[in-house]
């Protein structure tokens, strides 16, 4: 039985040395029983040490890790009740779909017969039931993935642990993987901690992202707020494209002006800030409507085809770059070309603040 009022997973402090390099800087981390949670980062964030270390592989260097509220410190990896499923499947290549599946209830005693009836029923919830006699080579990367799941899931664990689980296999296949997954966790309730480097399947799958970065996490929310407000110059460009702007702020930090245009901010700002503009949110006007409130003047540099619109790289007069996304049906669309001059515009809930990179 686990407790539902407390964390699933608690990192306190923790950090991770390994001789002079700190893979995992002070993570201080509660996740919720039930939540799917994905831990973003590039290559070398301290992901894969964050893991390891709720796993049990690996141990902190200081702090702790609780399971609902419990240090597991001292507790060995296979009695913490975590299922793992890595990147690269590690099936066994000699030993059937089944028999792979059924290979951590026999190292827990588990009888045959019940261990029968387990391995059939986390092969129906991969939706495998008929590949149970196939060897992992007989199989494509798909149908290993979802066998290393089962294999994880069988013996009825708490947490589920999951590595970059999709990295080798195609596009097509990474999205049905994906929805399914998120299937699959629905069904169960189970927790998920999923660690991506790819920010787009971090949004489509989370209920909570949390951003790492040289070992640290720099921001924990909910997809939304990630993108719509993130804390740091960091984030901001993690997660999907934007343009952080240099402004002055005016009216006591309740404006700011670029290049000669004032804009308000729904919430007053004291110490100094940037913006970021998404690029959806600027729209593009004829430099003929050189009146438009808040309008600012660009150059085009830049235009590059997406199939649903246009991506435009502008630059301000004052020289800072910005980028738009131009839809068709928008004005300026099918006239954009490198040179031209032209207005761009943002209205002011479009915006996120940032403290000023270096500032306290
Ligand atoms: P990620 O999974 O985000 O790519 P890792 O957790 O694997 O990052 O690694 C974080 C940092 O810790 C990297 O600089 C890596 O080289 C280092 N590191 C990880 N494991 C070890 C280890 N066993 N020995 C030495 N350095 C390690
Ligand atoms: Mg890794």
């Amino acid at each position: 039985m686990t407790d539902q009022s407390l964390p699933a997973v608690t990192f306190r402090d923790v950090t991770r040395r390994y001789g002079p390099v700190t893979a995992v800087d002070g993570v201080n981390l509660d996740i919720a029983p039930g939540e799917f949670f994905a831990l973003l980062g590039s290559s070398g964030s301290g992901k894969t040490t964050l893991l390891m270390l709720l796993a049990g592989f690996e141990r902190p260097t200081e702090g702790s890790v609780l399971m609902s509220g419990t240090s597991v410190s001292d507790m060995p990896p296979h009695r913490r009740k975590i299922g793992v499923v890595f990147q690269n499947y590690a099936l066994f290549p000699h030993l059937t779909a089944a028999e792979n599946v059924a290979y951590p209830l026999k190292m827990r005693g588990v009888s045959r017969s019940e261990r029968e009836e387990r391995v059939r029923a986390a092969l129906s919830l991969v939706n495998l039931s008929d590949r149970g006699g196939s060897y992992p080579v007989q199989m494509s990367g798909g149908q290993q993935q979802r066998v290393a799941l089962a294999r994880a899931l069988v013996f009825g664990p708490d947490l589920l642990l999951m590595d970059e689980p999709l990295g080798a296999l195609d596009r097509r296949l990474r999205d049905q993987m994906q929805q399914e997954l998120k299937r699959i966790q629905r069904e169960l309730g189970i927790t998920v901690i999923y660690v991506t480097h790819d920010q787009s399947e971090a949004m489509a799958m989370a209920d909570r992202i949390g951003v790492m970065a040289g070992g640290k996490l720099l921001q924990v929310a909910d997809p939304v707020s990630i993108y719509e407000a993130p804390s740091n110059h960091f984030v901001a460009r993690f997660i999907g494209e934007c343009s952080i702007l240099h402004v002055t702020g005016v009216d006591g930090g309740r404006g700011y002006e670029v290049v000669g245009a004032r804009h308000s901010l729904l919430t007053p700002v004291t110490k100094p800030f940037d913006i970021v503009v998404r690029p959806e949110s600027v729209s593009l006007h004829s430099s003929s409507n050189s009146q438009l409130d808040g309008g600012v003047a660009a150059t085009i540099r830049d235009v590059t085809y997406l199939g649903a619109g246009w991506r435009v790289a502008l630059q301000l007069s004052d020289g800072q770059p910005l980028l738009a996304n131009v839809m068709r049906g928008d004005e300026l669309a099918g006239s954009l070309a490198p040179g031209n001059s032209v207005i761009a515009r943002w209205s002011s809930g479009a915006v996120a603040v940032l403290p000023t990179e270096g500032s306290p």
